[in-house]
């Protein structure tokens, strides 16, 4: 493949096909190296007389901006260990973080450079992917080039403890990528698209390592980012986004969380019924006992006052404020196995949610105006 003057400017292919099932339920995209396969849902399709992208639409170009970047960031650029794929068994790597993740924090930025979302509209995108990391408790348990390694047998393998054990190396590779572009840009001497510019020029388009990615952001940053890498990639520690946003102009505040953050569960509410998906290691439900499987019938309030306790159904987890009130305590009834059992609730205070707010609109602008590119060097 020809490295194009400017290092890449020039796209590396003559013809390229988006290849776009749509369906009534059904989500993904696979890139190949001169076409993707895209499934979305029918009802994600711009409307006639659609005047802004609605969220499922936002959601689909987010999609299809992602497997057209990957022609450049993993079906060329890709990991040295592919350098000669075989798709007859697996592959390991540590490096999907870069390819998965650095590709996730395109897919959005380049919706937002090309015009198709305002700044608002990519903040709440940013937000939704710290929310969903910041949400997985395997993120201190794993670090995110573990993850990648692992991805054969945990992220492709997916149960009710994967969001305990491990984190995805798409959102959390994404914030890592938000974090070393803050940084760079807040050191002043260049950007992320220096560092992958550099990289495509140094590798010719071609396999890389580790050790080519951190020679590549020393390029674009002029000093070493070793420490930054061993810290955000290589361990568990929390990533310095609230620092490195405010940097940029950017908030972030703290909202209560939704009662299912609250009691640290993730469930499937229909039909009137409350389904446990997932009970999230440290957080209230894990406390009071739930697992898994359990189907959340109802809570019984104390007696308090009253001559006996009274119990209520419910059928969402909303209706646990309409029964509860200021209550903080409750019995959970659950059937488990068809048994039904009793867990103590205590409803935990102070669980909140970040909310990403631009302070500073001029700096907001300033890190996400199309105008940006053509100002970094090549
Ligand atoms: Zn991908």
């Amino acid at each position: 493949d020809k490295v194009g003057k400017r290092g890449g400017a020039k796209p590396p292919i003559d013809r390229y096909v988006f290849m776009l099932n749509a369906v009534d339920d059904g989500y993904g995209g696979l890139e190949h190296r001169h076409s993707t396969a895209l499934i979305c849902n029918r009802r994600d399709l711009p409307q006639l007389g659609m005047k802004k992208a609605a969220d499922g639409y936002v959601t689909l170009l987010g999609l299809i901006s992602h497997e057209y970047f990957h022609t450049w960031n993993v079906k060329r650029l890709r990991p040295a260990e592919f350098a000669r794929y075989d798709y007859g068994r697996e592959n390991y790597t540590k490096l999907l973080w870069f390819f998965e993740g650095f590709t996730s924090y395109y897919d959005d930025l380049l919706l937002r450079r090309a015009g198709l979302i305002d700044d608002a509209a990519y903040l709440r995108l940013v937000n939704k992917t710290i929310n969903q990391v910041q949400q997985t408790p395997g993120r201190q348990v794993q670090s995110v080039a573990d993850a990648s390694f692992d991805a054969w047998v945990k992220y492709y393998r997916q149960d009710e403890q994967t969001p305990n054990g491990t984190v995805s190396y798409y959102t959390k590779g994404a914030l890592v990528a938000l974090c070393l572009d803050l940084k760079l840009r807040a050191e002043g001497r260049g950007s992320l698209d220096d560092a992958m510019r550099h990289l495509w020029s140094a590798s010719g388009g071609g396999p890389v390592s580790e050790a080519d990615i951190a020679a590549a952001l020393e390029a674009a940053g002029g000093r070493s980012y070793a420490a930054e890498l061993a810290a955000w990639v290589h361990s568990t520690a929390e990533l310095p986004l609230s620092e490195l946003l405010r940097l940029h102009g950017v908030a972030t505040l703290d909202d209560p969380s939704q009662p299912a953050q609250t009691l640290g569960l993730r469930v499937a509410e229909s039909g009137g019924s409350v389904q446990v998906k997932v009970v999230l290691r440290g957080g209230a439900a894990e406390k009071a006992g739930f697992a898994a499987g359990d189907e959340w019938i109802g809570i019984e309030l104390p007696a308090a006052g009253r001559k006996s306790a009274q119990g209520w159904r419910i059928g969402r987890l909303d209706d646990l404020a309409l029964y509860l009130g200021a209550g903080k305590r409750c019995t959970a009834l659950v059937a488990r196995d068809r048994k039904l059992v009793k867990l103590p609730l205590v409803l935990p205070t102070g669980v909140t949610t970040w909310r990403l707010l631009a302070q500073d609109t001029g700096r907001v602008s300033k890190w996400l105006a199309p105008a940006a590119i053509a100002a970094t060097k090549a």
